[in-house]
């Protein structure tokens, strides 16, 4: 093991929501380091990589990147029974990333601002001490000022410190990249239906002209043998080239995110959309703040849970009650049985809903689009 190292931040996780905090705090000029288990950054590979133009914008990232593998415009979605809408727009919405891209367009931009990013540190046990913080790896032991934790949906340290909560759902999200799949390389698809992705939807994202990620998320045992049957009913011709998966989160975040010398980011914290299982741009957003005020922190050298609230303060101030209205469409779409759904997507369908969402829809901020799904959009026609 080698001699303690010092560093004003500590982040553990090396995914998009720590990179992203890493770099946030590190261009200000503290010191900063990335802990990181796995020994390539975005591998192994679990999101499917849909992320909004707007999202992208919103946490100043470019639209045009390398990472961008396609570019869609909107998204049909069926109900149980193939009743069908479809919100669309002129412009493209949103892109399909190469995740392993992305991420690694991102640890190059924290390294650039200063951060260092260490591999196949497996942050193995986590002291919030008096005077800092001391983290154990697999392979040294770092001393920080404040600790970000950005591990993902495992939520092991958190769990060790007692910190986790007690319940929180998830969904276990499969999916496949294959060929010779029939597709509208300008929409996604969202399959909804208890005998296809009991507790989610299937889903299926062109990646090319002939190339998609089909999946799903499952709150039922057998999650595989629901895939299987996805992808036999939805691409009967298509050659399964990869499978990949991990957990989804659909229960919103978690109740404390800060703590004495410690703030809780990304997928840890349940900053993932409900509805969508879509994680990378609210974690970004937080993240940024994450980074912000762990720099505050150092620079007034208050690293109290009391100065650390602020965090939660301001990510709850800008995404709360989007969660929330989330969290409530989750619920009562999960609450419904199938033929319910069909006769919600016909009355979507027939009162001219589908237009509204086209209009007012953002993939991130969805409240407006609940709101006009819930009740403007079907008592404007009454
Ligand atoms: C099947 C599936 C499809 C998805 N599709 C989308 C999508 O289309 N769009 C979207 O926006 N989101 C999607 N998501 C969600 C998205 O992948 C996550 O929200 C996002 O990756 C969260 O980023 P993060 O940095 O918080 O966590 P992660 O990306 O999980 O990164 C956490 C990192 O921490 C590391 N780590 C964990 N514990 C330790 C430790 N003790 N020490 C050191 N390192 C550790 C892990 O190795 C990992 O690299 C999907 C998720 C799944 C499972």
């Amino acid at each position: 093991m080698q001699e303690k190292r010092r560093f004003d931040v500590a982040v553990v996780g090396g995914g998009p929501a720590g990179l992203y905090a890493a770099w946030a705090s590190a261009k200000r000029g503290v010191s900063v380091v990335v802990l990181e288990e796995d020994g390539e950054i975005g591998v192994p590979e679990h999101c499917a990589g849909l992320i909004s133009i707007s999202g992208l914008r919103r946490i100043e990232l470019p639209t045009n990147a390398s990472y961008v593998l396609n570019k869609v415009r909107g998204a049909w979605f069926f109900s149980p029974r193939g009743a069908a809408f479809r919100v669309v727009s002129d412009d493209a919405k949103a892109v399909v990333v190469d995740r392993v891209a992305f991420d690694k367009y991102l640890a190059k931009r924290a390294e650039e601002a200063g951060a260092e990013v260490w591999l196949k540190q497996r942050v193995k046990s986590l002291k919030l001490l008096e005077n800092s913080a001391l983290l154990k790896t697999s392979e040294d032991e770092v001393r920080a000022k404040v600790v970000i934790d950005a591990e993902g949906a495992s939520r092991r340290l958190l769990k060790e410190l007692r910190l986790a909560p007690r319940s929180s759902k998830f969904v276990a999200g499969l999916q496949c990249e294959a060929v010779g799949v029939e597709v509208d390389v300008d929409l996604v698809e969202l399959h909804f239906g208890r005998g296809i992705a009991p507790g989610f939807f299937a889903w299926t994202i062109p990646i090319g002209e002939d190339s998609a990620r089909l999946g799903l998320g499952c709150g039922a045992p057998r999650s595989t043998s629901f895939l299987n049957a996805f992808i036999k009913k939805r691409a009967p011709k298509a050659r399964v080239v990869r499978k990949f998966g991990g957990p989804i989160i659909t229960s919103g975040p978690i109740p404390k995110t800060y703590f004495r010398r410690l703030l809780v980011v990304g997928d840890a914290a349940g900053q993932v959309k409900p509805t969508t299982g879509g994680g990378v741009v609210l974690g970004c957003l937080c993240a940024k703040v994450a980074g912000e005020v762990a720099v505050e922190s150092i620079e007034r050298g208050d690293f109290s849970a009391e100065f650390l609230s602020r965090y939660e303060e301001r990510w709850r101030k800008l995404l709360g009650r989007e969660l929330d209205a989330m969290l409530m469409l989750r619920r009562v779409v999960n609450s419904l049985p199938d033929g319910a759904l069909d006769l919600a997507f016909w009355l979507i369908k027939n009162f001219g809903v589908d237009q509204k969402l086209s209009e007012v829809g953002d993939i991130d901020f969805q409240s407006k689009a609940i709101r006009a799904l819930l009740t403007g959009g079907l008592l404007a026609k009454q």
